[in-house]
């Protein structure tokens, strides 16, 4: 009998190496058919599909096309681990020329779910051979609408972390600006909490010859802009990350006409709560002042949208001596916060775990394109190394401490 100080996880890589040819099979055929939020039925159904062909219990349309599946490990009751890959594509027209590029003009997987979707999957096929050596259960979260969806939101309120309780959750995210199977790991905050903010100005309109007559809402709509940026480089600790970008501005018809109203719109992104309520706070301030003192009328929406994704610590701690085992300390990194929003937040709020990062970037090959960019693509030789790192942190979450061999 001899007690292991530290599991050899080797084994693990070698099974994830051996399905490779099907994990990139899968990514392939969800990334010819790309579905966007809550129209995930061709995805939903592949992976239901595998997953009562390998023995899971399976759950389907939670938040309309998510799917859960359960795996009862054979050594009895015990803990309950989850591990989430999000489904849902984007409306963007792919750009890349490959064999399996987008079948489905204007939609294309460009964040890398379809890379989640399939990393899973082949972890699912593992666990589930490797089942009798686990104490407790594996749940499988495939879930629907992440790029601004809020699916995952849906699925923790329709209880997919109840019954088994779950005790700890990851999902790892595919990342384009890591170096090809470098992981990045980070307590605390992750991603940003983000929010989106739009106001109507509303003045009186009249004849461009005569702007003493009018109220001209585009002067104070330019104001306004001024006054916006000025949140981020006057209002915010410096040290502290926070975004206010403008993405929409409209006003006027017609060259001689001074309109009746103008509208923008934008986001903005923190990490800190006390940020994120000196943002929401000055972004009602300027606009409703700015328009004051040029006597227009206002309307003002200032909306969360994600909270921040804060990855739990013992959550990274057991994480890093997973993946360390797995793949070498040496390709462990630490990851640097980043303004972008992840619906992962809702299931972190509720459980403790982290998101983890998996770096796919690899110049030689085009895969270091930026998340949302029409030439986005995976580096297909990193998946089984997702896949592995899934089926570890499961295995070592759900076996005992002390393995005899
Ligand atoms: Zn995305
Ligand atoms: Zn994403």
């Amino acid at each position: 009998m001899v007690f292991a100080l530290a599991q050899d996880l080797s084994w693990i890589l070698g099974e994830a190496k051996s399905i490779e040819d099907e994990i990139i099979e899968w990514r392939r055929r969800i990334h010819m058919y790309p579905e966007l939020g809550y129209q995930e039925r061709k995805t939903a159904k592949l992976v239901e599909e595998k997953l009562r062909e390998w023995g899971y219990e399976v759950e389907t349309g939670i938040a309309e096309t998510g799917v859960v599946g359960v795996l009862k490990g054979g050594r009895g009751g015990g803990r309950t681990i989850a591990l989430r890959a999000d489904m849902d594509a984007l409306p963007i027209q792919e750009l890349n020329d490959v064999p399996y590029r987008s079948r489905v003009k204007g939609v294309m997987h460009a964040c890398g779910h379809d890379a989640h979707v399939a990393m899973l999957l082949g972890a699912a096929k593992i666990l589930a051979k490797i089942k009798d050596r686990l104490n407790g259960y594996v749940k499988l979260i495939f879930q629907p609408a992440e790029e601004g969806g809020n699916g995952g939101k849906r699925m923790v309120e329709e209880g997919v972390l109840d019954d088994p309780p779950v005790d700890i959750i990851y999902a790892i995210h595919v990342w384009s600006s890591l170096p090809s199977g470098k992981v990045g790991l980070r307590a605390g905050p992750l991603l940003a909490a983000t929010g989106v903010f739009e106001a109507y100005i509303k003045g009186k309109g009249g004849h461009g010859a005569y702007p003493h007559m009018t109220i001209d809402p585009i002067p104070i709509l330019a104001q306004v802009i001024q006054g916006l940026q000025t949140i981020v480089s006057r209002n915010i600790d410096p040290t502290n990350p926070a975004v206010v970008s403008i993405g929409v501005v409209r006003a006027g018809t017609a060259f001689n006409v001074i309109p009746e109203e103008a509208y923008i719109a934008g986001t903005y992104r923190y990490l800190e709560p006390s940020v994120g309520e000196t943002i929401k706070t000055r972004i009602r301030e300027i606009i409703a002042n700015t328009c004051k003192a040029y006597k227009a009328e206002c309307k003002i929406k200032v909306e969360d949208k994600t909270p921040p994704t804060i990855n739990n610590e013992k959550a990274v701690e057991l994480a890093k001596n997973t993946i360390a085992q797995l793949i070498g300390e040496e390709n462990i990194v630490e990851a640097k916060p980043s303004m972008g929003g992840e619906d992962f937040a809702y299931y972190l709020q509720k459980v403790p775990g982290a998101m983890i990062i998996l770096g796919t970037g690899n110049p030689s090959k085009g895969t270091d394109k930026p998340h949302h960019s029409p030439y986005f693509n995976v580096d297909e030789e990193v998946l089984y190394i997702g896949t592995a790192i899934h089926v570890a942190l499961a295995y070592k979450y759900l076996t005992p401490q002390h393995p005899t061999q």
